[in-house]
């Protein structure tokens, strides 16, 4: 069967790649610890499904406005307003099947052939190639954990060409869990503001930071970056929402329409029923955030402690999201049974053979001397999965 040239020129999403292929090992009764996943492990907050289910039984089960319906456009600038301090009215407002959707229902608006896209790295798995499928080239900015995994003001300058159509920002950050500090995204506003090009903002993270880190996103901090963000965001990380899929743009309306037209051309409009849970999720009351956040924190905590433990591997304490991404480097170039750990897809492929522990390769974040681990799992989990890790990098020779 001939396909066409640009699906070949992506591969399966790696992350839910490991998450499947550690749900069919534990289907066959094997005993896997899945670090794998990134989605929280709590269930969705009940007055969310209670909405749902009233939307149910009400009737509320048919097709939507493509860009979604005015209670939740609503509901999502409310948020924007009284978070972040931006001011956007509906027509700058478009919901989508989730973040990703979101994502790349704009780089399908934004992006083509002969363009360049900034993306830091590391970065999110998905990023790269939904750039990719618009024949636009990505520009990775790779950071040092020196560095705190950060973008410096004069490497993004000095990144930038006349080809440049936008940069993609994602604090806290999917895989380091860094997050960017309000001066440092004053500094990005400083040399973006000026420019002919247009900033992503993936806050999906927003609401999972610790010890207190505030949040910005760049639109926030500078009133001239407000028409060149478009934010994105969405329900499935702050409320247990990942199968519910919505996520949401808000941003210049020119690019809100070309958006909603390209979806009213693909899926229409995201589920009635999870329109209005997430209008629930966005208006009710947010004490089960908090919940949550207190909980990855104690887990976040154990993590970082467990894994710094182990002689060979190098955690940073991440500000914000719910994933380590340890330095392991350390270990390469040793063995087990006669078979050499050259980098993270062997060392991957070991801890989940001998160890029965789900991680993904920090070379599908761009940086091959880390791992991933979620740690949107139990503490039970988090003990026994560290302590396999342990025991596997011991019987290393
Ligand atoms: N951005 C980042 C950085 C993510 O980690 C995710 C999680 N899959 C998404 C966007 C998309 O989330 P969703 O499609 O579930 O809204
Ligand atoms: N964002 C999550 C992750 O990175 C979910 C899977 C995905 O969509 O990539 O694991």
């Amino acid at each position: 069967m001939k396909l066409t040239k640009r699906i070949g020129l992506i591969k399966p999403s790696p992350t839910l790649a490991i998450t499947m292929k550690a749900n069919a090992l534990k289907a066959q009764g094997k005993d896997i610890i899945g670090f794998g996943a990134g989605e929280p492990d709590f269930d969705t907050p009940n007055h969310i499904k209670q909405a749902a289910v009233e939307a149910i039984e009400a009737g509320f089960t048919k097709y939507t406005p493509v860009g979604g319906v005015d209670e939740l456009k609503d509901a999502i600038i409310q948020k924007l307003k009284s978070d972040n301090g931006l001011a956007y009215g509906r027509p700058q407002v478009a919901v989508s099947c989730g973040a990703k959707h979101t994502l790349y229902n704009l780089a399908q608006v934004l992006f083509e052939e002969g363009d360049e896209v900034l993306i830091p790295s590391p970065y999110w798995v998905s990023y790269p190639d939904i750039v990719v499928l618009t024949g636009a080239k990505p520009v990775i900015l790779k950071t040092k954990a020196a560095d705190g995994f950060k973008v410096l003001p004069e490497q993004l300058a000095g990144a930038i060409t006349a080809r440049t159509r936008a940069l993609v920002l994602n604090s806290p950050s999917n895989p380091s869990g860094v997050a960017y500090s309000k001066a440092e995204l004053e500094a990005f506003a400083d040399i973006l503001k000026d420019r002919d090009m247009l900033v992503l903002s993936d806050d999906i993270y927003e609401k999972i930071l610790y010890d207190d880190f505030p949040f910005y996103n760049i639109a926030s901090v500078s009133e001239a970056m407000k028409d060149k963000a478009v934010v994105v965001n969405g329900v499935s990380k702050t409320y247990a929402m990942t199968g519910w899929r919505i996520g949401y743009a808000a941003g210049p309306e020119t690019v809100i329409d070309a958006l909603t037209k390209l979806q009213s051309q693909n899926t229409s409009n995201p589920t009635s029923i999870a329109q209005k849970a997430s209008v629930a999720a966005l208006s009710g009351d947010q004490g089960c955030v908090a919940d949550m956040v207190r909980e990855f924190k104690r887990r976040r905590d154990a993590i970082v402690r467990g894994l710094n433990a182990i002689p060979g591997i190098t955690c940073m304490n991440p500000q914000g999201a719910f994933y380590v991404f340890p330095d392991v480097s350390a270990l390469y170039g040793r063995s087990f049974q006669g078979k050499r750990i050259a980098g993270s897809s062997e060392f991957s492929a070991y801890l989940l053979d001998e160890a029965g522990v789900a991680v993904v390769p920090g070379a599908e974040f761009g940086h091959d001397e880390h791992l991933r681990l979620s740690y949107a799992t139990s503490m039970a989990n988090i003990e026994k999965g560290v302590e396999r890790i342990k025991e596997a990098v011991v019987k290393l020779d």
